[in-house]
């Protein structure tokens, strides 16, 4: 069970990522805005991040070099959802310090399969 993080601005979305999870025994988090999601990641530090990227004010992009760079989040593993993937969106993701990239719309086994890889991966590195 992964304590899971998921920033999505659309309701519709967000509400298909929750039950998602839910379903695979995960607990899930929702915030709808990078604002909420930071202050929910530093208070209560989930095990995993879904990040949309295209957010209203603050997109996923910056508030995924936030958590990278404060030491009480920045161990914990993100995954960028976005829409629309255009060519070099993935390296931007990347730069900005994301450990995962989905594309919507989401295929549900992949991207359980890609979430608890993406975290697999974290704690071995030692990171939890
Ligand atoms: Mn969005």
């Amino acid at each position: 069970m992964l304590r899971v993080l998921v920033v999505e601005d659309s309701p519709v979305n967000l509400e298909l990522v929750v039950t998602i999870l839910q379903q695979a025994g995960h607990t899930p988090v929702p915030a709808s805005n990078a604002a909420e999601a930071l202050e929910l990641a530093r208070a209560q530090v989930p095990d995993a991040i879904l990040m949309d990227i295209q957010l209203p004010g603050m997109d996923g992009l910056a508030a995924t070099r936030l958590l990278k760079a404060d030491p009480q989040t920045r161990h914990v593993p993100i995954i960028a959802l976005t829409a629309f993937a255009m060519k070099g969106d993935e390296e931007a993701a990347f730069a900005a310090g994301v450990d995962g990239y989905i594309t919507k719309p989401l295929r549900y086994q992949h991207f359980l399969a890609e979430l608890e890889r993406v975290v697999a991966r974290s704690r071995a590195r030692g990171a939890t």
